[in-house]
């Protein structure tokens, strides 16, 4: 049997952070990755010459000194990664019909933009961007170097977005333009934190930033350090069973027969996933696994990927997240087949000029009942229904972005689609949810796990720990190792790097 330090379970952002983290810091580590290729939400495809990307279109905090930025730079990529930045003055757009009001970069432009829409509010939108400031901070390259991953954050893991926002204005049209871009994550109000929402919104408030050439890049950058650093990262290598040698992990089982050992396994993947694979459940206690089992996942998402005709859509560095004109940011009557959606977010790819977009990735929330007719089936089998309700749903969706961009339809070139099914083929993530374990306001601290584990040398980590994003999962790997290496020489090393 192969020894290894540190057995890493999936190969998507938080597998490969901490597969960068804990080989950098001497460890012999192995990452294992189920599917043929490595990366998991990073991967992208190629269609017709242009490379799609799959679960990554924006990322925040990336200029150099802020905080992601200082995490890309430890693991030793940062000089690799092909980044556009979006316009720091609309890096986002958000749309109720006509209305239109966008999301500036920096806390004064962010605040004057808004309130040249809303003059009347401008202490509410100061109100506001004075909390995402506070949230914001609890995670910060200042911090790090001073020997810590993050300020209490825990407050605000308890409260409301819906409710934050709603006592810093009394303006419902406010309301619904500041939670314009949550409604892609959480369509619950009365579940979404403030801390979640603060965290991603604070990191674009800084700067706003588009992979370009394909997020694959990412994974493939980060696989090349673990490897510098003698690590291995295998694909085609799923692992089927956790034995268990009394209250430790004696081996991973991989694909059915082949047996690794590791003196710690992190796993990477949804944690109720994590406890089915133990050879004895009850090694978690039974009213715990209930309870990981029974946490809600967030929706997931149906994407409509438009190749463009080339020169025809002029590429603009904004997303746009548009909303039907009645829809309070929240809550509406949802019907997809009747062209009512609740949001639709836009991005697009630049062509090598940055004129024009080669590619627009529509991305819509779509809950589990709409795909249930084929949830028994697998990819490449899942029936001629199947292609004719993805083709009606990306007409749905191209109609409804129509009514905002109306040269939409000449300009496409060719149509692709992927449902939360084809994501559950490709991360193997439950149901296909794009975001994991919804972390409940309601009840922060019985939906906030712990990297630890009741298996002494097991540990958790990625999105469903923390926040998810780019971000969170990074702050994730990084309370991961620690536990393993040490939090004050962790946090120091990364900070300083
Ligand atoms: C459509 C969509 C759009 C998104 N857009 C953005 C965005 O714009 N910006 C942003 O910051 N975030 C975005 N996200 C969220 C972000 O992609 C995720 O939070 C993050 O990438 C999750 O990383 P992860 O490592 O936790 O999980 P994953 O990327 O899901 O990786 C898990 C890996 O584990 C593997 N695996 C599973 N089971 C096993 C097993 N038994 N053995 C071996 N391997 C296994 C899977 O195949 C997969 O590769 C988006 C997500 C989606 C779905």
């Amino acid at each position: 049997m192969e020894h290894y330090d540190a057995i890493i379970i999936g190969s998507g952002l938080g597998g490969l952070a901490c597969g960068a983290t804990l080989s950098r810091e001497g460890m012999k580590v192995c990452v294992l990755e189920r599917h043929g290729v490595l990366g998991g939400c990073l991967q992208s495809f190629r269609r017709q010459g242009r490379m799609l990307d799959t679960g990554m279109h924006y990322v925040g905090s990336m200029a150099p000194g802020q905080i992601l930025h200082q995490y890309f730079k430890y693991y030793g990529i940062a000089d690799r990664l092909q980044l556009d930045r979006l316009d720091p003055e609309a890096y986002d757009v958000i749309r109720f019909g006509e209305e239109r009001y966008v999301y500036a970069c920096g806390y004064d432009r962010f605040a004057e933009r808004l309130a040249e829409r809303f003059p009347a509010e401008r202490a509410g939108i100061e109100a506001y961007c004075d909390l995402l400031q506070r949230v914001g901070t609890t995670i910060s390259p200042e911090l790090l170097r001073a020997g810590r991953l993050s300020a209490d954050g825990s407050e605000y893991m308890g409260l409301s977005v819906f409710e934050s926002i709603a006592e810093c204005t009394r303006n419902p049209e406010l309301r619904r333009v500041l939670a314009g871009t949550t409604g892609l994550h959480s369509r619950d109000r009365a579940r979404t934190s403030f801390y979640e929402h603060a965290m991603i919104q604070h990191s674009y408030i800084e700067s706003a930033w588009r992979f370009v050439g394909g997020t694959q890049h990412v994974a493939d950058a980060l696989v090349e350090a673990i490897r510098r650093h003698g690590g291995e990262v295998r694909s085609g290598m799923e692992v089927t069973r956790l034995g268990l040698d009394g209250r430790k992990i004696g081996y991973v089982e991989v694909n059915g027969t082949d047996r690794l050992a590791g003196r710690y396994v992190v796993s990477a993947i949804h944690p109720a996933a994590t406890f089915a694979l133990l050879d004895d459940p009850n090694a978690i206690r039974p009213a715990f696994f209930r309870h990981v089992r029974t946490l809600g996942n967030s929706c997931g998402i149906f994407t409509t990927y438009l190749l463009m005709k080339p020169g025809s859509c002029p590429y603009v560095g904004s997303n746009y997240y548009l909303h039907a004109d009645e829809s309070d940011g929240w809550t509406m009557r949802v019907d997809y087949r009747g062209c009512n959606l609740p949001v639709v977010l836009v991005c697009m790819q630049p062509d090598p000029t940055r004129n024009y977009a080669e590619a627009l990735s529509l991305l819509v929330p779509m809950p589990s009942d709409e795909w249930q007719p084929w949830a028994g089936t697998t990819l490449g089998h899942r029936g001629a229904d199947y292609a004719a309700w993805k083709e009606r749903y990306a007409q749905t969706s191209i109609d409804f972005v129509a009514r905002y961009f109306p040269a939409i339809r000449s300009q496409i070139e060719a149509v692709y689609t992927a449902s939360p099914l084809t994501y559950r083929h490709y991360t193997a993530t439950p149901d296909g949810s794009a975001y994991g374990i919804v972390k409940d306001c309601r009840n922060s601290l019985s939906t906030h796990l712990s990297v630890r584990t009741r298996i002494e040398n097991l540990l958790l980590t990625g999105q469903n720990i923390n926040v998810h994003g780019a971000l969170g999962v990074c702050v994730s790997a990084a309370a991961t190792c620690s536990a393993l290496v040490g939090e004050e020489y962790l946090t120091k090393k990364i900070g300083y790097e």
